[in-house]
């Protein structure tokens, strides 16, 4: 007999869970990415405890068919790609098949969902991966996921978990951004019963940035506008007299997907280069869209770091938009110019 056995599906899903589901947060980003692939344009986070005790993700999405419910949670279950050749041309924020198995595994999970307007649905209510209950239910159209007391059966990663105040960070700042990249759909986030965030969803993206930094910030904006033959730019940002003390308030959105990437946001820098004090950062909501072909989303199981072809051709044109909108403001206080 050899010594090598294939996992159980219980066990091969706490394994992706440790990769996919790190905190809170993480269970925040799923559950909304599924509601923007499934169409939603209203989604309703309500967090308790900093996501700890409660996560619920309601939207007006497509729903999950009655037949595809249990399936939802198995393993590389997904209706979002059918080949290997699908991986190249990613148009959807999931695709891996892994997060509701994963969130299942390590969480009591209750999913109510109806793809039709008859106001009836499904629920599907699964605890540390196994199948508790499945019936029928009055549902409007959509779905609503909660998900309860994340990580009772892994005490070890429950121990990492920071103050709620931490927690709710993560989530707030991933919300915001989320908020950002999709200001066509109307978001609200609740912690505790009170409102953290909420957009109108009317498409108008400078609405969304006064709901996520106030309006005193979003009045002084400046809109940035451009294309060439490989990329488009759109989005604001803030005059150099309007600074934070820290990056965060860099968002960075490739075609509908926000991304970290140090290369992007240094160009962003550079072109603000000696018009900020040291030490101090710019507010920048950019929307970059660019030929799917060349992004590969398929390099991180979370997917925060894409790698893209022509990043060089990228920054540059990033850097010289940027420095172009801030040229065309008056910068140079009356006083210090040359007479
Ligand atoms: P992925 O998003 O990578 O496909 P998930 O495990 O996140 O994998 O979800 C599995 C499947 O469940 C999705 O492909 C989708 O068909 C369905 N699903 C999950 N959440 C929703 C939702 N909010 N609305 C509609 N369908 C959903
Ligand atoms: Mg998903």
């Amino acid at each position: 007999m050899g010594k090598i056995k294939v996992l159980d599906e219980h066990v091969a899903n706490q394994i992706a869970a440790g990769e996919v589901i790190e905190r809170p947060s993480s269970v925040v980003k799923e559950l909304v990415e599924n509601s923007l692939d499934a169409g939603s344009t209203r989604i309703n986070v309500a967090i308790e405890e900093g996501g700890l005790q409660l996560i619920r993700v309601t939207d007006n999405g497509s729903g999950i068919e009655t037949e595809d419910c249990e399936v939802a949670f198995f393993r590389h279950a997904t209706s979002k790609i059918g080949s290997g050749k699908d991986l190249f041309q990613i148009r959807t924020l999931g695709f891996r098949g892994e997060a509701l198995p994963s969130i299942a595994a390590v969480a009591k999970v209750e999913c109510v969902t109806s793809p039709e307007r008859t106001g009836l649905g499904r629920k599907l209510v699964i605890e540390g991966g196994s199948v508790k209950a499945f019936e029928e239910t009055a549902a409007s159209r959509g779905t609503d996921m909660t998900v309860k007391e994340l990580f009772y059966n892994t005490p070890a990663r429950l121990k990492y978990m920071k103050t709620i105040q931490t927690e709710l960070g993560h989530i707030s700042d991933y919300l915001y951004r989320s908020a950002m990249a999709h200001p066509q759909v109307a978001f609200t986030l609740r912690h505790n019963g009170s409102v953290l965030l909420q957009t109108l969803g009317n498409g108008d993206l400078l609405q969304v940035i006064a709901a996520v930094y106030g309006t005193a910030v979003a009045k002084t904006m400046l809109p940035i506008q451009a294309e060439n033959a490989d990329y488009t730019l759109q989005g604001y940002i803030s005059r150099p007299d309007m600074t934070r003390s820290n990056r965060q308030a860099i968002t960075m959105i490739l075609n509908g997907r926000t991304i970290r990437n140090y290369s992007v946001s240094n160009a962003i820098l550079g072109a603000y280069h000696t018009l900020l004090p040291i030490n101090r950062y710019p507010v920048v909501c950019l929307h970059i869209g660019m030929d799917p072909a060349l992004v590969d989303v398929n390099v991180h199981p979370a997917k925060l770091e894409v790698r893209f072809s022509m990043e060089q051709e990228l920054t540059r044109f990033v850097e010289e938009q940027v420095r172009s909108v801030l040229r065309g403001q008056v910068l140079i206080p009356e006083a210090a110019r040359p007479t």
